[in-house]
């Protein structure tokens, strides 16, 4: 070779092996699409059984976001985050039966997330007894969701046929503003703060944050979980609560992002104090801040492969109610007075109450290392705190996905009772406590889906 074309050649050669590097190096596609949900006529709000008529304005909008992935080998996964307090099993049934029917997704690949936000609309049959509505608005409640479900079907079509190569990446923050609710007392918690004692109870501070950029390595989007309960806000104006101010923070100072919050388990977990929208906002920028602290870390790419596997995992009901604990239900507040008339109507309908209900459990493997579980309800923390222990420290653990079942308690929540060990007719259930062994058994499946996905 001619040492004068010598370098020229080598360059070239590099620069051909770095396009065929480029070239064959497999990558991720995803496909992202966003919904503004914020209902347009007076809706009721979801979450507190004490507001007395529907909401008046915004404070911002709503939004579902969708990000479809594609793994290297065209297996797809779906992650949906919206601005909802929840989705009932209806629901649920309806998107995922038409997802399977419209782009070939099953159960194992639908991740349906709710923040919690308690400033979401009411939607059809999911804590419908808190809610003193008449025919008119039972039937705007009913339009509102038909349609959400089919928008949400169709969106996620429209971000399927818009597949871009990325590049995925995992990582973690810390934010400190979650409280465990039921070991501090809210009316103490000024004293409490000021008194410098350390608050008591099991917590989970870290903000998981998985990361989408383009191949031009431009920042699309930011998905990002905590547990603590989005209930800052008992206006009657549409937010998303906490999480709803992190978000736009976020796309903010990232514009051209879209940022997707879901709540981890945070069913016994709260913020403390609340009540304005000021420090509904400090905690959302508190939020946003600690996903920008951790995207100027390090942070793992994840390698283009998804495993996927779900199951239902019947979880037995203590003591399933009769006709007669119906009629002389003890529980005098009008929630749950509604219920047992509904439920006895039922029974007295000729309908036999079931034993058990089947709890949605799904377990995803990205890249062959990131554990993502992602749980039906509202389970308290002790389950992503146990993930942690049984297969490593970077597992993620999410409630608040498919149906919004009811409190998920562990055993320590449910042999100590009160409200997040039981009060499962809050949400339409049959009866008013899961058996004792719910954290076993939910425990037992989730080690099953891991075995499967790794
Ligand atoms: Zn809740």
């Amino acid at each position: 070779m001619d040492r004068r074309f010598f370098p020229a050649a080598t360059m070239l050669l590099s620069m051909f092996s770095a396009v065929l590097v480029a070239a064959e190096t497999p990558l991720w596609k995803a496909g992202m699409v966003r919904i503004n949900i914020t209902p347009r006529e007076p809706l009721w709000m979801a979450g507190f059984a004490a507001r007395h008529r529907p909401a008046e304005g915004k404070l911002h909008d709503l939004w579902i976001k969708i990000l479809m992935l594609e793994a290297a080998d065209g297996h797809r996964g779906l992650i949906v985050t919206s601005d909802l307090c929840g989705i009932s099993k209806t629901t649920y049934e309806t998107v995922c039966k038409e997802l399977k029917r419209r782009c070939g997704l099953t159960r194992a690949q639908i991740k349906f997330t709710y923040s919690h936000t308690h400033s979401g609309p009411a939607l059809r049959e999911c804590l419908q007894d808190y809610y003193p509505w008449d025919e008119a608005a039972r039937e705007r409640v009913t339009r509102y969701t038909l349609a959400l479900e089919q928008s949400v079907v169709e969106h996620v079509c429209d971000a399927a046929a818009r597949m871009e190569p990325v590049t995925v990446w995992a990582t973690q923050g810390t934010a400190d503003f979650g409280v465990n609710r039921r070991n501090n007392r809210e009316s103490r918690i000024d004293e409490l703060l000021a008194s410098g004692e350390p608050l008591k109870g099991p917590v989970d501070h870290r903000v998981p944050l998985l990361v989408v950029r383009g191949r031009d390595g431009r920042l699309k989007a930011l998905v990002f979980g905590y547990a603590c309960h989005t209930s800052m806000l008992a206006l009657y104006q549409w937010s998303g609560d906490y999480a709803g101010f992190a978000q736009i923070a976020l796309e903010e100072r990232y514009p051209g992002v879209q940022a997707m919050f879901y709540q981890a388990c945070g069913g016994d977990q709260g913020a403390m104090p609340r009540g304005t929208i000021e420090l509904a906002r400090k905690n959302g920028l508190k939020l946003a801040t600690a996903v920008q602290e951790a995207l100027n870390q390090p942070m793992r790419p994840v390698a283009p492969t998804l495993k996927t596997a779900f199951a239902f995992v019947p979880l037995p009901f203590e003591r399933v109610m009769t006709a007669e604990d119906l009629k002389n239900f003890p529980n005098k507040n009008a929630h749950y007075q509604r219920w047992a008339k509904r439920m006895l109507k039922r029974l007295e309908a000729g309908e036999t109450f079931p034993t058990s209900y089947p709890y949605a459990v799904q377990v995803w493997n990205l890249g062959g290392r990131q554990l993502w579980i992602s749980m039906g309800g509202e389970p308290v923390v002790d389950y992503s705190l146990k993930a942690m222990k049984m297969f490593g420290p970077t597992t993620w653990t999410n409630g608040f996905t498919h149906d919004l079942t009811a409190y998920i308690p562990s055993r320590r929540v449910w042999e100590e009772g009160g409200y997040e060990g039981g009060y499962l007719g809050e949400y339409g259930l049959p009866a008013m406590r899961w058996t004792p062994d719910v954290e076993d058994r939910i425990t037992a499946c989730v080690e099953r889906l891991v075995e499967q996905v790794r």
